[in-house]
């Protein structure tokens, strides 16, 4: 086989067969596939598109460039979340311990913010001591003991995804549902998972542009996840406004320990981590039924066992003992705050979320490129929602900086993020469920 034949036959519309996927993927590491046949065949895949068995092919090729995860010792399944990315998505972070405490076991694999999409694992770097990379035998321990372990990418799962994804990002090809689903799926896939569940978001801060794409995304990742043999559903949820009313790194760190310990809890947050946390339940057979799992986890959580599970995993991965107990004094918070209030009375009608999340960039809570250092104490809270009244006694959200320039920046964003007028519409948070 050849490379240039196989972009040939995709250029011109055909279908790949397994052998040719898996002959070209297998060239990544193999060093018989250039970057110019990689960015080729990307771009002939975003015109020409891929069949779903052309897209279980190629996840499963990319899955098995690196090394995958075998949990056969545990006594409950293995089940994760990934999400599409958002503004103010902590969700992970209160999901994965009341899962635990529900007999699942959950090593979750996280991701970094990129562009204007926060990421768990910047939000679990705000904790001191907390070790987001970890070996391989603690993260094995943590799971296996204490049910749950949040940590960061390792270079072995996966690999070829990293190299294409690379190529992807300066080719114009990175809006490839096939390929979208490859990346994502190779990389959540080779944790080794019985069942998965899909946050796909929609809306004005979702990385897809419209809601008919993101429909198309989640019914691709559910063929293609179930296609390569792993429960899969997914849920279509509303990213027209920050889903927590925080937004940043330890701030939404401090957010979730918040809605752990039921001192302050976002109902639009809750509805949704209830929510995914049921589907969960329901694809890895530990409930019978949709209410069954919603019972189950708003009892983990209101019984105060997820918050319990929170901290011993945090201690477990080198965290403080007394982190849940003593959040404010182990979370840094940048030392300039804020309120910044609209210039007219009204009803909050609209919110461009994206541009949140840019502010959140901008001051320095998020990054351009991967690579990049971020600073965790930044962000803001009280982002006031939909619906809600903006006036002299409620702001527009409370921002935390290092210094006037950063607020005046920021206050002129998010300002410009806010449209008011009279009242606003009615919007569910949970548009669809996707099942497998
Ligand atoms: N996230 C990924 O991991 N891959 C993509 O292609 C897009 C988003």
């Amino acid at each position: 086989m050849l490379p240039q034949e196989i972009i040939r036959k995709k250029r011109d519309g055909g279908t790949l067969s397994p052998e040719e996927i898996q002959f070209f993927i297998g060239g990544i590491a193999g060093g018989y596939v250039s970057n110019e046949q990689l960015s080729a065949l990307a771009m002939a895949v975003f015109f020409k598109d891929m069949t779903m068995d052309e897209r279980v092919s190629l996840t499963k090729a990319m899955l098995e460039s690196g090394s995958t995860l075998d949990w056969s010792e545990l006594a409950g399944p293995v089940v994760d979340k990934h999400s599409t990315g958002g503004v103010g998505d902590n969700v992970s972070l209160m999901l994965a311990p009341a899962l635990a405490v529900c007999g699942a076991y959950v090593p979750m694999i996280s991701g970094r913010g990129l562009g204007h999409t926060g990421g768990t694992l910047d939000k679990f770097d705000s904790i001191p001591g907390y070790v987001t990379q970890p070996d391989n035998d603690l993260f094995r321990k943590v799971t296996r003991e204490v049910g749950c372990a949040v940590i960061g990418q390792t270079a072995d799962l996966a690999p070829a995804d990293k190299r294409f994804y690379a190529i992807r990002d300066v080719t114009a090809t990175v809006e490839s549902i096939p390929l979208i689903t490859a990346s994502i799926l190779s990389k959540k896939l080779a944790a080794g998972l019985q069942g998965l569940v899909l946050d796909v978001k929609s809306g004005s801060g979702a990385f897809m542009p419209s809601h008919e794409q993101s429909v198309k995304l989640a019914k691709s990742l559910v063929a293609v996840a179930n296609g390569a043999g792993v429960k899969t559903s997914a849920l279509i949820t509303d990213m027209n406004e920050p889903l927590a009313s925080a937004a940043g790194n330890a701030i939404e760190m401090k957010n979730a320990v918040q809605f752990l310990t039921g001192e302050a809890i976002d109902p639009r947050l809750w509805d949704i981590t209830v929510a995914l946390c049921a589907e969960m339940l329901l694809i890895t057979d530990l409930v019978s039924s949709r209410e069954d799992g919603v019972a189950k986890i708003e009892d983990a959580f209101r019984s105060g066992k997820a918050a319990e599970k929170f901290g011993e995993m945090v201690t477990a991965l080198g965290g403080p003992s007394d982190f849940v107990e003593k959040m404010d004094s182990h979370l840094k918070l940048a030392p300039m705050v804020a309120d910044i209030y609209a210039d007219e009375d009204g009803i909050v009608t609209g919110i461009d979320t994206r541009e949140i999340g840019v502010a959140v960039v901008e001051l320095g809570g998020g990054r351009q490129r991967a690579t990049d250092p971020i600073d965790h104490s930044v962000g803001f809270d009280h982002l006031l929602g939909l619906g809600k009244k903006a006036d002299a006694n409620s702001p527009l959200a409370r921002v935390y900086a290092n210094s006037e320039d950063e607020i005046a920046r920021a206050s002129v964003r998010v300002k410009a993020a806010f449209t008011l007028g009279e009242g606003a519409a009615e919007h569910p948070c949970i548009y669809d469920i996707i099942e497998p």
